[in-house]
């Protein structure tokens, strides 16, 4: 399918080629795979544990109380994959004074087949799907996006002197390979990448990305609320860091188009450049649950198990927090309005 779309045209950029793998009506990643779980091709941190989703929930409802709790509110999530993680948020948000009566929920997902285990997933909440941000109700809007940002979508540029070329996917001889396209690009977001790059490097720029973070931070310096961006990334990206996975191991790009995770890390710096809205300073997954409170969380859980379900649990715990495993690569940034006090977790000096 891959094949046939790139010879029908001049060759495809990095950014089509991804968004086909994943979201080809018939053939794309995500609406025919099974992606998630221990039987899929990878497990996310609301996959790992109940805990992450709870922390996240209190996090939102923090937030919410303390922008003196608007009634009502939208509680978005982005890419919810199963719908674990807005489960769990449901979950722990159950007890917190006039939360639930005050929220609507509203997804985006662009997966007819996860939509469908989303609604399995919260049977009891009123929850409704948009398919772009400037959809939103014109209310506060609280959202979590946890492995969101890194499935869009992203363009690759190589610097050639104070130049750039787009990256393109190409065919030959019925195999695909990477090529480059022959003109310079004039997209203005290069031009930035000058200081921080030599000749030969190359970046990633992902346009969806950051035109969904603009319309987020103008939505919520509208209308109040907050954000919470959850991914794997840095500050400032830098190379070629697509990756393909199938079955939990990393193949080529190539190896399995449709039928392989397709990831880029998250440039935080691009996606909060020029945004209406305030945004917090970057902090690793790890530091930031540990903040929030997860080791009580676990400790109290832990009360409750023994034997090979309480070492999962221990497991599970130092997973989502330790720096060898998601505690560092993964990153948390919020964004909130300028009129309001940093949120939880974030308001430290460093
Ligand atoms: N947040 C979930 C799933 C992450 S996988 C978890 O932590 O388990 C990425 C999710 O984003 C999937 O649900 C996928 O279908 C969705 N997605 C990917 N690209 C999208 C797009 N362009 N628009 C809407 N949803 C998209």
């Amino acid at each position: 399918m891959i094949l046939k779309s790139v010879t029908e045209t001049d060759g495809l950029s990095i950014a089509q080629f991804m968004q086909t793998c994943l979201l080809d009506i018939d053939h794309g990643y995500y609406r025919t795979q099974k992606v998630f779980g221990a039987r899929g091709d990878f497990v996310t941190a609301p996959e790992i544990s109940q805990m992450f989703g709870e922390i996240v929930g209190l996090w939102l409802a923090q937030c919410w109380i303390a922008q003196e709790r608007p009634t009502p509110f939208t509680l978005l999530e982005l890419g919810p994959g199963r719908g674990t993680l807005m489960a769990d948020i449901f979950r722990a948000t159950a007890k917190v004074a006039g939360f639930h009566e005050a929220m609507q929920i509203v997804l985006v997902e662009a997966s007819e087949q996860l939509r469908s285990l989303q609604k399995k997933s919260l049977p009891s909440a009123e929850v409704s799907w948009i398919e772009k941000i400037s959809q939103l109700p014109e209310q506060p809007v609280f959202f979590v996006a946890n492995e969101f940002f890194d499935a869009l979508p992203v363009h690759q540029f190589q610097r050639q002197n104070d130049k750039w070329f787009e990256r393109q996917i190409i065919s030959q001889k019925g195999e695909l390979s990477i090529g480059i396209c022959p003109h310079a690009s004039d997209l203005t977001q290069l031009q930035r990448r000058i200081a921080d790059t030599s000749d030969g490097d190359i970046v990633e720029i992902n346009l969806m990305a950051q035109k969904m973070a603009k319309a987020l931070s103008k939505h919520i310096e509208t209308f109040s609320g907050s954000g919470l961006i959850v991914d794997y990334g840095d500050w400032v990206s830098l190379g070629d860091t697509i990756q393909a996975v199938k079955d939990q191991k990393q193949v080529d790009i190539f190896a399995a188009p449709g039928k392989s995770d397709l990831t880029a890390h998250v440039d935080f710096a691009a996606l909060v450049t020029d945004i209406a809205c305030k945004h917090s300073r970057l902090v690793p997954q790890g530091l930031f649950l540990e903040r929030l409170g997860i080791t009580q969380r676990a400790n109290t859980l832990a009360a409750y198990l023994k034997g090979e379900a309480l070492q999962m649990h221990i497991a599970a715990h130092r997973r989502l927090t330790h720096p060898d495993q998601m505690g560092s690569l993964f990153k948390v940034i919020s964004l909130y309005p300028t009129y309001s006090p940093t949120p939880a977790g974030f308001d430290y000096a460093a």
